[in-house]
C-alpha cells in the first residue's frame, strides 16, 4: 500500500508478499514447504516469501530461454532496441510501485530507491539505443582478401545479483546482455527478489518475447549454483561477495565459460592539502553513508594529507553528525537489509577497538529511538587508523569510515593500493598534473576526481579481488558478445 506524505516521500503499510518464479511469461511455483521468509528491515515483521528454486526450475527457465533465443537474436537491432527503450520508459512510469517493493524488502528510504530505479530505466534506454552500434572491424589482411570481425551473442546468460541495489543491479546486467541479442535467466538475491520479477513481467508487457527474460528464485548455493552449472548457460554475470565469486569461478572454470565478476571493495578516497575542502567534506560523507554504506564502491577509507588531517577529521565528524539514520521524517539514511549484515557491521566495532583505532562518532553504543525493532547501523567514524588494521583492509559494507593520514603523494598511492580490493577510488586536488598522475597510479577500475559519483556511461569493474570484466558503458557490450573473425579470399 502506497501513500505520499507532506514531504512527497513514499510511506508504506507493509503487507506480506508472496513471490514466484517468472518463466516463459508466466508466474510459476507458489512457495510450498520449501520456502524462505524474509523479515522487514525496518520492523522485523515478515515481508516476503519465496519458493526455494532448484536445478529443475533452472532447467525450465533455460529451456524457455532457448526457445526464445533465435527470434530475439534475429530481430532487427533497431526493433530490439525500441523494445528495450519501451521497457526503460515503463520502469520510469512504474517508479513508485517499484520503489515501494524495494523499500519493503531493503529498508531503504524512498529518496534512495527513486534514484536507483531511475538509473534502472536509464540502463534500458541507453543500451536500447546502442543495439545498432557497429561492433566489428574491417581488417586489412592483404590484397585479395576481405577480412572482418563480428560480435555475436553467447545465447543463454545467467545473471546473479545481490541485495544492496536489487533492481538497479539486475537492470545493469540484463540491459546490455539483451541488447546484443542474448536471452537471460536472472537469479536475484533471496532477500530482495521482488523487483527482478516485476522487471521480467514488464518486459513481456512491453512486447519482449516470452522466455527472453526469466527469473528464478532461491538461495545461492542451490539455485544460483544450478544456474552457473547448467550446460546451456554460456556466460554468467555475477555481482556479490568475493566468497561467492570464488565459488562461481570454480564452477565456470570447470565448464570453461566466461564470467563477469563484480565483487567487493574497500575504496580509498584521498584528500590532498590543496583540495577544495568544503566540497570534499560534503561529498566524502555521502561517499560512505549513501545507502547506509551498502554500496560496493563506497569510499570507506578516507586518506588525508597530514597537514590538514585534524581539520578534516573535525569537519567530517561535524558533517556526519547531521546525517540522520532511521525511518521517520528527516532521516536521510535507511536500514541495513539483512540481519547477517547488521551483525557483521557491529562485529567490526569490536575489531576497531582491538585494532586501537580512535572512535570519533557512532560505534556500538549509539542508538536512536526511531529505530525500534528495525535493523539500523550508526554512522561511525574512526581516526588514527593505520593501513594494516582490519578496519582498513576488510569490506564492512556499512556506514563505517576509517580515516588514515599520509605525508606524500607516493605514500597516498601506496596506502590506497594496499588492500586486496581495487574497485573504485576518489581523489581531491586542485593540481591537474597530480590528478592525472594519481588517477593512473591507483589500482582501481573507476576513479572520481573532485567528486565521488558513479556514472552509467562509464565502465565499472574491478582490479584484483574486486573482480574482472566490466559493466556499464559501451564496454559492457563487449562482455556479452563473442568475437568471430571472417576472412574471405576474393
Ligand atoms: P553474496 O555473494 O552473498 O550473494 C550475491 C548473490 O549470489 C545472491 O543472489 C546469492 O544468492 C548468490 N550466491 C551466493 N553464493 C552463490 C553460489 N555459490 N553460487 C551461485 N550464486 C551464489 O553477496 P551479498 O551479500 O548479496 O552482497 C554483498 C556483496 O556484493 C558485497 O561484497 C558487495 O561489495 C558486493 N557487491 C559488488 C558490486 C560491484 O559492482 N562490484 C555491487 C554490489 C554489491
Amino acid at each position: 500500500m502506497l501513500k505520499k506524505n507532506s514531504q512527497n516521500k513514499i510511506s508504506l503499510k507493509t503487507m506480506m508478499k508472496t513471490f514466484t518464479h517468472f518463466i516463459d511469461g508466466q508466474s510459476v511455483g507458489q512457495p510450498g514447504p520449501r520456502k524462505l521468509t524474509s523479515l522487514g528491515p525496518t520492523n522485523g515483521k515478515p515481508v516476503a516469501e519465496i519458493p526455494l528454486g532448484d536445478a529443475d526450475i533452472v532447467e525450465q527457465a533455460v529451456i524457455s530461454n532457448l526457445a526464445a533465443y533465435e527470434e530475439w537474436r534475429d530481430m532487427a537491432p533497431l526493433v530490439r532496441g525500441r523494445l528495450l527503450i519501451d521497457l526503460g520508459r515503463k520502469i520510469r512510469a512504474s517508479i513508485e510501485q517499484l520503489s515501494t517493493l524495494e523499500i519493503e524488502q531493503t529498508g531503504k528510504l524512498s529518496a534512495q530507491t527513486l534514484i536507483e530505479i531511475e538509473a534502472a530505466a536509464q540502463y534500458f534506454e541507453y543500451y536500447g539505443g546502442l543495439t545498432t552500434l557497429p561492433i566489428g572491424e574491417v581488417i586489412d589482411n592483404g590484397p585479395g582478401y576481405h577480412a572482418y570481425t563480428a560480435r555475436v551473442p553467447f545465447g543463454v546468460v545467467g545473471v546473479i545479483t545481490p541485495w544492496n541495489l536489487p533492481m538497479n543491479q539486475s537492470a545493469r546486467a540484463i540491459a546490455p546482455a539483451l541488447a546484443i541479442g542474448n536471452v537471460v535467466t536472472c537469479k536475484p538475491s533471496e532477500y530482495t527478489s521482488g523487483t527482478a520479477i516485476e522487471l521480467a513481467k514488464m518486459a513481456v508487457e512491453c512486447g519482449i518475447p516470452k522466455g527472453v527474460l526469466n527469473v528464478v528464485l532461491g538461495t545461492g548455493p542451490e539455485c544460483g549454483k544450478a544456474l552457473v552449472s547448467h550446460p546451456k548457460v554460456s556466460k554468467v554475470c555475477f555481482t556479490g561477495s568475493v566468497r561467492a565469486g570464488q565459488e562461481i569461478g570454480h564452477v565456470a572454470a570447470e565448464r570453461i565459460i566466461p564470467l563477469t565478476l563484480e565483487l567487493g571493495g574497500k575504496s580509498a578516497n584521498i584528500i590532498f592539502e590543496d583540495a577544495n575542502l568544503d566540497e570534499a567534506i560534503t561529498s566524502s560523507v555521502s561517499a560512505f553513508v549513501t545507502n547506509a554504506g551498502q554500496v560496493c564502491t563506497a569510499g570507506t577509507r578516507l586518506l588525508v594529507q597530514r597537514s590538514i588531517y585534524d581539520t578534516v577529521v573535525t569537519k567530517m565528524v561535524e558533517a556526519a553528525k547531521l546525517v540522520k539514520v532511521g525511518k521517520g521524517d528527516g532521516a536521510s539514511v535507511g536500514a541495513i537489509t539483512t540481519k547477517d549484515q547488521l551483525d557483521r557491521i557491529y562485529s567490526y566495532f569490536d575489531v576497531a577497538d582491538q585494532d586501537g583505532a580512535k572512535l570519533e562518532l557512532g560505534g556500538r553504543a549509539s542508538h536512536d529511538d526511531d529505530w525500534g525493532e528495525g535493523r539500523f547501523a550508526p554512522i561511525t567514524i574512526y581516526s588514527d587508523v593505520t593501513s594494516d588494521m582490519r578496519i582498513a583492509q576488510e569490506e564492512i559494507f556499512g556506514p563505517v569510515l576509517s580515516i588514515i593520514g599520509f605525508d606524500s603523494e607516493e605514500e597516498a598511492i601506496e596506502i590506497a593500493n594496499g588492500t586486496e580490493y581495487g574497485l573504485a577510488a576518489g581523489l581531491w586536488t586542485q593540481n591537474l598534473s597530480r590528478a592525472h598522475r594519481v588517477a593512473l597510479a591507483l589500482e582501481a577500475g573507476y576513479t572520481s576526481v573532485n567528486h565521488y559519483h558513479p556514472s552509467i556511461f562509464l565502465p565499472l569493474g574491478g582490479f584484483k579481488k574486486s573482480g574482472y570484466g566490466r559493466e556499464k558503458g559501451i564496454e559492457a557490450l563487449h562482455h556479452y558478445g563473442q568475437v568471430k573473425s571472417i576472412n574471405i579470399k576474393l
